[in-house]
């Protein structure tokens, strides 16, 4: 469902919104990167002001529910430098490559996502991007370009393109930051009441020549369970049921005092381990309910806020989404309270809430 507004309504950790169940702060993580210290401060805020949750967004970014002092978790995560740019802090809306720089890719992107996350913040008309407009920077393993991000480079073996709305366009790319930034730019002077580049009807009015070409294929599971990195140390990837990370939980994994990564896939990369450490981790963690088994049902199982956090939703979907797991259906389903149906994954089934169950919003199909 295409969503035009004269004005932007994202959220953020400034710019909150008002739910039904409060304040809803959102903390953008441009690649999804957190320190160990940042977890902590994020875990401590939601417990003294907030729901104790912490809730992975589908994007790689934390948002806390119910927040009942916003000033004073602002003034905790500027502390802990997570809002370097009052004026941008909506629009650092960048995906990358979760593994890259430690698990195969064709380049590290890592120092990208740090470049261009300097060069929105340096740049005063970016302000007016939007909250929903986001970048990507796929290494080349195709697990992001799929989530059709607005604007992005793939990494092939020879070299990388740009891709717009998750579309090849065949456009090789050398300056990576200059280049995404231009698109930018050029689609705040396009837009109209406009907020995605899928919503506009030519990409060759944002570039000369831009054709949509092949699209990626999303990918749908996030990388879970034991991963080794290619120095030698491991890497922990942990599902997190429906998004939602206890602030207890959060402690337990901010003491580990390792790299963190969100993932788009609402999961969390536990990074850098030695072998010892990463098996006591494991040990704590999984009776927690981090789930490290990529056969676990929790990976094919997603749901929008819902009630009581939503006022549009006319049922519980994250406790019917539980109640609902599957370990049988290969299918992944995502329910929703309502038509809106925010948070849908690419591919995979959505379910809609009736008041008397649910009905299928759509089949399983995959978005063009
Ligand atoms: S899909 Fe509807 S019920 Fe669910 S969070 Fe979005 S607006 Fe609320």
């Amino acid at each position: 469902m295409v969503r035009s507004r004269d004005t932007d309504a994202c959220p953020g950790a400034l710019q909150v919104h008002q739910a039904a169940d409060g304040a809803l702060v959102r903390v953008r993580l441009p690649g999804g990167v957190l320190t160990a210290a940042q977890l902590a401060t994020l875990a401590r805020v939601a417990t003294g002001f907030g729901s104790a949750t912490l809730e992975l967004t589908s994007r790689g970014n934390v948002q806390l529910r119910g927040v009942t002092d916003v000033a004073t978790v602002a003034e905790a995560i500027a502390k802990a430098d997570l809002l370097p740019s009052p004026t941008h802090e909506r629009v650092r809306n960048i995906v990358a490559s979760p593994l890259s720089g430690r698990v195969g890719g064709n380049t590290d992107i890592r120092g990208w996502v740090d470049e261009l996350d300097a060069a929105i913040c340096a740049e005063p008309r970016l302000a007016d991007l939007g909250g929903r407009f986001w970048f990507s920077l796929d290494d080349g393993r195709a697990d992001v370009s799929g989530l059709a991000a607005d604007v992005g480079v793939h990494v092939f073996d020879d070299g990388c393109v740009l891709t717009l709305a998750g579309r090849d366009t065949g456009i090789p790319v050398s300056d990576i930051t200059a280049t995404l930034v231009r698109v930018a730019l050029r689609f705040i002077e396009i837009r109209g009441k406009h907020w995605r580049i899928t919503e506009l009807a030519d990409f060759g009015d944002l570039l000369p020549g831009a054709q949509p070409g092949a699209a990626f294929p999303p990918v749908a599971t996030p990388p879970v369970g034991w991963i080794p990195q290619d120095d030698g140390r491991v890497t922990l990837g942990a599902a997190v049921p429906l998004g939602v990370l206890p602030a207890r939980v959060a402690d337990y994994v901010a003491a580990i005092e390792a790299p963190l990564v969100i993932t788009p896939w609402r999961s969390l990369l536990i990074c850098d381990l030695d072998e010892a450490v990463a098996d006591a981790a494991l040990r704590v963690l999984a009776p927690l309910g981090l789930v490290f088994d990529e056969t676990s049902p929790w990976l094919r199982v997603s749901a929008c806020t819902g009630r009581p956090g939503c006022a549009h939703s006319v049922a519980d979907v994250r406790a019917d989404a539980a109640d609902a797991l599957d370990a049988d259906t290969a299918v992944h389903r995502h329910f929703v309270g309502c038509e809106r149906a925010c948070g849908s994954p690419l591919s995979g089934e959505v379910l809609v809430a009736t008041g008397a169950g649910y009905r299928a919003l759509r089949n399983n199909d995959v978005l063009g």
